[in-house]
């Protein structure tokens, strides 16, 4: 997008229609973590556009052939913890064999800015794709912290998945980060003044998992 430097909005129809139907304050938790899962899928599937191919040789029942498979880098999906790992369930059903890391971060009230408290990821991060993935880039300060941890840890090639986005979270991100490509779902209007994403779809994480 012209506006957004390396970000990438997923206008299929499917996408915004499922989107829409997270937005909605009336779905509930069951079929907002079900919807999830389907737009996370199909988020994986934009993510993965490039991916390069090699020919292979194979048998089909009826004769030999040269036919294309995925080549070279591995994939790792990494979750900031805890709403990110409601959209590593439709990533893998898409890429089963990804590895996992886990990232724990959770803003300060007070000042928004995140705190690590968790961190693992696979040894051999800087053979794979890295693709961190978090429902709502809110002020970016969680990505950026994420991005920059995985890069000491050894990341080359990280690239990041959201539904939601917001202005201010792009701007930080790509100010901090501008070779990290974005894949999401929306831009909306903006943040309030308690760091939620207008008009958004509420908090994420108490979305999926019912705890308010
Ligand atoms: N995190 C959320 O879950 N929702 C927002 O709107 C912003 C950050």
């Amino acid at each position: 997008m012209a506006d957004y430097p390396n970000v990438t909005l997923l206008t299929h129809p499917l996408v915004q229609h499922k989107l829409t139907l997270l937005r909605r304050r009336e779905t509930p938790t069951a079929d907002f973590r079900q919807i999830t899962r389907e737009l996370s899928l199909l988020l994986a599937y934009e993510v993965t556009r490039d991916l390069p191919l090699e020919r292979v040789p194979i048998d089909t029942p009826l004769e030999p052939m040269q036919a294309p498979a995925l080549s070279g880098k591995k994939l790792c999906f990494v979750p900031i913890l805890r709403a990110g790992t409601g959209i590593l369930d439709g990533m893998l059903d898409l890429v089963p064999s990804a590895r996992v890391g886990h990232i724990g971060l959770y803003r300060d009230p007070h000042t928004l800015i995140p705190v690590e408290y968790y961190l693992k990821l696979p040894e051999d991060l800087s053979e794979r794709l890295v693709i961190l993935v978090d429902p709502m880039l809110a002020t970016g300060h969680s990505a950026a912290a994420a991005m920059t941890r995985i890069r000491q840890a050894g990341a080359q090639q990280l690239r990041f998945v959201c539904l939601l986005a917001a202005p201010e979270g792009l701007a930080i991100v790509h100010a901090e980060h501008p070779d990290v490509p974005v894949y999401t779902a929306a831009i909306d209007r903006g943040l309030d003044e308690h760091g939620y994403i207008r008009p958004g779809l509420g908090d994420a994480g108490d979305r999926l998992y019912g705890t308010k």
